[in-house]
């Protein structure tokens, strides 16, 4: 009797319906099965990991933790602070922007504490800081970030996760 391949990790049900499948709706060579096993076994093998973040990047806190009510957390070295956009282009040499892409954020993903911004906008006002010159200040930010099913305004769909 031929020797039985062994499967490791991998349920062999699954390898040989799909090996079976495929070999009744395709001109399979006999010689060719085994590599077919092979890269069946390989896909399937490959599912169950968990999805790598995008290249060798790996973020110094969890995307999702990187904003805080009252602090925001560079994702790139761990620091945390009122304001990211400073930090970002003084130790970084990144704009916002740029930051945003690289970690596939979306495009309304907070760099200002949440709390911070409200107290700024809330002093600029009292300050009387709303008549038209050119001010800096931070994009209204909808009170409740939500990471989690963010609505990237640009054309390109951001893909989180
Ligand atoms: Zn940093």
């Amino acid at each position: 009797m031929a020797a039985e391949i062994k499967y490791q990790g991998v349920y062999p049900g699954l390898v040989t319906k799909i090996i079976a499948s495929y070999v009744s709706h395709h001109n399979v060579a006999p010689e060719q099965i085994p590599d077919l096993i092979n890269s069946v076994h390989r896909t399937i093998n490959s599912l169950g990991k968990p999805a790598e973040p995008q290249g060798e990047l790996t973020p110094a806190v969890p995307l999702r933790r990187s904003v805080q009510r009252d602090a925001v957390i560079c994702v790139e070295c761990g620091w945390k602070g009122k304001m990211l956009r400073r930090h970002l282009s003084t130790r970084h040499g990144l704009t916002g922007e740029q930051y945003l892409k690289r970690w596939g954020l979306a495009s309304d993903h907070p760099l200002t504490a949440p709390t911070y911004s409200e107290q700024r906008s809330a002093l600029a006002k009292e300050l009387g800081l709303g008549r038209g010159g050119r001010q800096t200040a931070p994009p209204p930010a909808s009170d409740a970030p939500r990471p989690r099913r963010g609505r990237p305004r640009g054309s390109r769909t951001a893909r989180a996760g």
